[in-house]
């Protein structure tokens, strides 16, 4: 079964040359003066560059929680009310949108059946592209 991972795009970047006796600016690639240790040139582009790590992850955290929310909304849309199950087809599901690597967790039953969440909104994949929906019960 996949497993979500998210790799920080940060890691992406490079350690700034400490091996080498002259290390670049992270945020303007200028080489920095002093400490071999030393990431930024001043304030200003330590600023810059914390404030651009901060803003990214912001967006990617607020992207995920909208896929998380949608998927969420497209569930509940083939519950009927009161209705604690529901079933559907992977076909369906794609067409309004659902976007089936977003999940917040898993529930595997004594059977073994491995159910995925979108908050307390579940589904279980079954054979032939069918979907069983669920509600999680109330604790
Ligand atoms: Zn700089």
């Amino acid at each position: 079964m996949k497993k979500l991972l998210y790799l920080p795009f940060w890691k992406s970047i490079p350690n700034s040359m400490t091996a080498a006796n002259q290390s670049t600016c992270l945020t303007c690639h200028k080489p920095v003066k002093g400490r071999t240790d030393k990431k930024f040139c001043d304030d200003y582009c330590r600023n810059s560059f914390n404030n651009q790590l901060k803003s990214a992850t912001n967006n990617l955290v607020r992207n995920i929680n909208n896929a998380l929310g949608k998927n969420r909304r497209i569930l509940e849309s083939f519950f009927n009310k009161e209705e604690a199950i529901a079933k559907t087809t992977k076909n369906k599901l794609l067409e309004k949108g659902f976007l089936f690597k977003y999940f917040t967790h898993t529930y595997t039953n004594k059977k073994g059946n491995m159910y995925f969440f979108c908050y307390d909104l579940g589904y279980l994949p079954l054979e032939n592209d069918w979907y069983l929906l669920v509600k999680r019960k109330k604790e």
